[in-house]
């Protein structure tokens, strides 16, 4: 264990869950931090003294948990938030998203959708998201703005997008976004090409070519609905994980955005390649799309992680929403109440997007020598009482407001439901300034 010199905040008192292999917890319990590290974490009685201590927080009676790790969203699209409600995902794309994002979407509005986005997601406990959109060193700069982490991942598929002409602009972006981020604290750079039906083969197998060459993860969506289904069987008389897997696509590094349809012979794919799963359960139900077989996929030893897919197709940015949605979309769909148990459900929030995106080394568990990425939750409410147990409580009953302190990299970056980086009116306020323009659309 690592001895603590000085101390940048202390954190006592707290019952902290720490999502580590063993699941330890502490009912009353101390983190150190320094820098942007744990450096000690244990039993209240057990803390080492003597030390300089710079800020305190005093956690008596709070959870203190790993903050949520959002595996797939497209941040930006807070700006279309209520746009083209009740149609189904072909319709809704070509009808309203496609053509609005083609008028609307440019730097600042990707900038301003990410900041409205990102303030939802820090004040219901998460610390990083995957991102999937366009001009994303904008999403980056929005994740410096707020404090938060971002693994930004610039689109890629067959067509121009708003932010550039080609695919092959697309990827020489990300080569670039890589170059510029390389070793940022807070910013991580990914591969995103978009879906077998939006992107060719060639365009594919450049993706993960360039995803192996930078050593960086590879989004994809992935049999998300039935109509994806029957294109891919109508163009190459695969599904699509099999089209993947004989493009050499699928690989440890490759992230497989909703996996809602598949067969046992997909599944098998996945898991042999060591591709990761995240599942999206509010956009699968509310665009009726169906539900990801998460206990079937995790039993087949396959990692499945949890986001909440873009605010326009949810239309939430809290991750506790969404895996209180799983619990009982997977209930549901099993006919099984045992199917993924609360702590189970906690890990898939937390420790599971880190190993999705290699980064479970770093950050997803609170353990020393960790990144400090921490939540600290105020349990002393009538909807935890009596509190038997706390995971149960999260997976049932947790509101998202419970969250009162947001710890990223070892800052805080909210202070009791105060965003210290921001100012969250004011970015309230441009956001309608922008409806307006919307409207008008
Ligand atoms: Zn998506």
């Amino acid at each position: 264990m690592v001895e603590p010199q000085n101390i940048d905040l202390a954190i006592t008192g707290a019952h902290i869950l720490t999502i580590d292999r063993d699941m330890t917890e502490y009912k009353q319990g101390t983190v150190y931090i320094s820098g942007n590290r744990i450096v000690w974490i244990g039993p209240d009685d057990q803390q080492p003294a003597g030390f300089l201590i710079r800020d305190k927080i005093d956690a008596t009676g709070k959870i203190l948990m790993p903050t949520f790790f959002n595996g797939h969203n497209h941040a930006t699209m807070s700006i279309f938030k209520g746009l083209g409600n009740d149609l189904s995902l072909d319709s809704w794309l070509n009808d309203f998203i496609w053509p609005a994002e083609h008028k609307l979407v440019n730097p600042e509005t990707v900038y301003l959708g990410t900041m409205l986005s990102a303030i939802e997601m820090v004040r219901s406990g998460t610390s990083i998201f995957s991102d999937m959109y366009f001009f994303e060193d904008q999403v980056a700069r929005a994740c410096e703005d707020i404090g938060m982490r971002g693994i930004i991942g610039e689109a890629v598929f067959d067509f121009p997008s708003p932010s550039r002409a080609t695919p092959q602009e697309s990827l020489q972006y990300i080569r670039e976004l890589n170059e510029q981020f390389k070793d940022h604290p807070l910013i991580n750079v990914a591969v995103a090409v978009h879906a077998p039906y939006t992107c060719s083969p060639d365009i594919i197998k450049l993706s993960k070519e360039l995803s192996d060459e930078l050593n960086i993860p590879v989004n994809i969506h992935l049999c998300e609905t039935l109509a994806e289904i029957a294109m891919i069987a109508e163009r190459y008389q695969k599904t699509p994980v099999q089209y993947l897997y004989d493009l050499g696509f699928l690989s440890s590094r490759a992230v497989a955005h909703h996996s809602v349809h598949l067969t046992p012979e997909d599944i098998k794919m996945l898991k042999d390649t060591g591709t990761s799963v995240v599942t999206l359960p509010n956009s699968n139900m509310k665009l009726a799309s169906g539900a990801c077989a998460v206990s079937k996929l995790m039993s087949a030893g396959i990692t499945v992680a949890l986001g909440t897919d873009g605010p326009a197709s949810n239309n939430n940015q809290s991750v506790i929403r969404e895996l209180q949605q799983l619990a009982r979309l997977e209930r549901v769909t099993n006919l099984d109440p045992s199917v993924l148990p609360a702590p189970e459900l906690v890990r898939i929030a937390t420790i599971n997007g880190a190993k999705a995106y290699h980064l479970d080394d770093e950050i997803g568990s609170l353990e020393c020598g960790k990144k400090a990425d921490i939540q600290i939750i105020n349990p002393d409410q009538p909807h935890w009482y009596p509190l038997f147990d706390p995971y149960t409580c999260i997976a049932y009953a947790m509101h998202s407001e419970d969250v009162e302190t947001v710890i990223i990299d070892g800052k805080i970056v909210m202070r009791n439901r105060v965003l210290v980086n921001i100012d969250e009116q004011r970015v309230l306020r441009q956001m309608k300034k922008r409806i307006s323009m919307i409207n008008r659309h």
